[in-house]
């Protein structure tokens, strides 16, 4: 079999490489603990090891055959991505075959950095949500209400390439509401909260509240409508809209599916939730 290698593939996963040292992607590293030696990697930290396929393999889960297609592909972290939106007529991809990445999240160094030093969220929310990440991205799940069965897979960008997008679905994703399991924990008259986008549901539940999401303005298209019937039985909806247009714009339209939405006003200088949450929890 053809060798590939393994500083090019890390490369090319974006770990980089200093002195054949680097951050080892695996466990929360502070100093590099990843050395490359005989075309393998080995962490002496938490042992991780193995080959370039391998690499790629834990990397981005994926199996044997789709990180050797990635690896003779043009670039290893570009091929699996989708689309910024859903699309109507998404080929047919069974997104069952990817729930075991997230029977075991894998939280790398650089999502640790994002989500609990710099957005300072909650680790038992990150983890209750089942949230797992790759070098380069957050992948974030989303279930049916039962918890089990996959409607989406969201990825969220944390590097700084201005070409890649922030957020996009992986193939195969359906349109659906996040974090719609927490419905079943929700007593008859509890308070929930509606977020605008993953980032501020998980600030809102950070800070102790029930809230779900709508990932994104498209929900609303009528061909998606039914998805908001899920919530009309709730007599207790809450929303902080963005503060800007586009937030007061789908605070409108949410307000005509749902005329029980209770409308809170964010304080000027906060554009989102989950900018107002950092201001209360620094
Ligand atoms: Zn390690």
């Amino acid at each position: 079999m053809k060798q590939y290698d393994i500083t090019e593939v890390a490369n090319r996963l974006g770990i980089s490489i200093r002195r054949g040292k680097a951050l080892c992607p695996f466990h929360a590293d502070r100093n590099p603990s990843m050395t490359f030696k005989y075309n393998r990697y080995r962490c002496w930290s938490c042992n991780a090891s193995g080959s370039a396929i391998d690499l790629v393999i834990n990397i981005m889960h994926c199996s044997f055959s789709e990180a050797l297609t990635r690896l003779e592909g043009s670039g290893v972290n570009n091929d699996y991505r989708s689309s910024a939106s859903w699309q109507p007529n998404a080929e047919s991809v069974d997104l069952r075959q990817y729930a075991y990445i997230f029977d075991n999240p894998i939280i790398t160094n650089r999502a640790a950095a994002f989500l609990f030093d710099k957005r300072r969220l909650d680790k038992k929310v990150i983890s209750d949500l089942r949230i797992s990440s790759t070098h380069e991205h957050i992948v974030i799940p989303y279930f049916d209400t039962d918890g089990h069965k996959l409607h989406s897979i969201q990825w969220r960008y944390m590097g700084f390439d201005s070409q890649v997008p922030r957020f996009c679905f992986a193939r195969g994703s359906r349109p659906t509401i996040y974090n719609l399991p927490i419905l079943n924990t929700l007593q008859p008259h509890e308070d929930l909260y509606l977020a605008e986008g993953t980032s501020d549901c998980w600030a809102l539940l950070s800070g102790g509240r029930k809230a779900i999401a709508i990932p994104s303005a498209t929900l609303l298209k009528s061909c998606h409508k039914q998805h908001i019937d899920i919530l009309r039985r709730h007599p207790r909806i809450h929303i902080f809209p963005d503060n800007d247009l586009p937030g007061l714009k789908l605070y409108q339209e949410l307000k005509q599916e749902l005329p029980q939405l209770i409308k809170h006003t964010l304080p000027t200088n906060c554009k989102d939730y989950a900018e107002y949450y950092l201001s209360f929890e620094r």
